[in-house]
């Protein structure tokens, strides 16, 4: 069994609808939140990940969408985005988002938007992981939230190694080291990349997979200008940052 584990979709639905077809019948489908949030078609993801996800967590935005919560952190055109979205999100949606659980835990990892405890934090720097594996005893942590893909390592002595993993590529994972895999974004990647990114688990030979494949980043800006979305919003897809 493989997992293919997708986060910050970011209602961008061309993009899913990409990486979907880049799994097989077999794989199990999981959402690491912000669903919603900056892009076009929120209530057409939630209809997709209602059918094909088998494991979701909730994200700040889908969070936001739902009661507010944080926006007034939230930078302008963030902000925009969200009034937007509550104006087109219908109750089924509201209703499927409305009930995703903060974190999941399995025997083997943890699936989180941004860290173990403090759910909306973000990892970026050796100190923040260092915190976030000191928060869990899982020995493999899946996270999205930072649209970044890399990853973070500690073995033994507790030194953390770190890698980026912005053209895709793989990691093998070794008996006695913990990691925090942080899968990139399928909806508004920031790693300087505009290919979207997702990752495969394979726990039968204990092996992640990130893939960056293409989608078509200049017909979700269109919907994304007929919809009026901020300006800042439409262009940064085509930057991946
Ligand atoms: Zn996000």
């Amino acid at each position: 069994m493989r997992y293919a584990i997708l986060s910050d979709i970011h209602a961008n639905v061309d993009s899913l609808q990409q990486a979907l077809s880049k799994t097989g019948a077999d794989d199990v489908i999981v959402s690491l939140g912000d669903v919603v949030g900056y892009g076009p078609n929120p209530n057409e993801v939630v209809r997709l990940l209602r059918d094909r996800a088998r494991h979701a967590v909730l994200g700040n935005h889908d969070l936001a969408a739902l009661e507010n919560f944080g926006v007034e952190h939230f930078n302008e055109a963030a902000r925009a985005a969200i009034l937007w979205t509550q104006g087109v999100l219908d109750e089924a949606s509201r209703g499927w988002l409305n009930l995703l659980p903060y974190e999941l835990r399995f025997p083997d990892f943890l699936l989180v938007h941004g860290a173990p405890v403090k759910y909306f934090e973000y990892i970026l720097d050796k100190e923040e992981a260092a915190a976030a594996f000191d928060r869990t005893d899982a020995p493999l942590i899946f996270v999205g939230h930072t649209h970044i893909a890399q990853y973070w390592v500690r073995d033994g002595s507790r030194a953390i190694g770190h890698k980026h993993m912005q053209h895709g590529g793989s990691l093998e994972l070794e008996d006695g080291k913990r990691y925090i895999v942080d899968v990139g974004s399928v909806g508004q990647p920031r790693d300087l990349n505009p290919l979207a990114s997702f990752a495969f688990y394979d726990p039968s030979v204990k092996r992640v997979e990130w893939l960056r494949y293409e989608y078509p980043i200049e017909e979700v800006q269109r919907k994304m200008r007929a919809a009026r979305l901020p300006r800042y919003l439409v262009d940064r897809l085509s930057r991946g940052r």
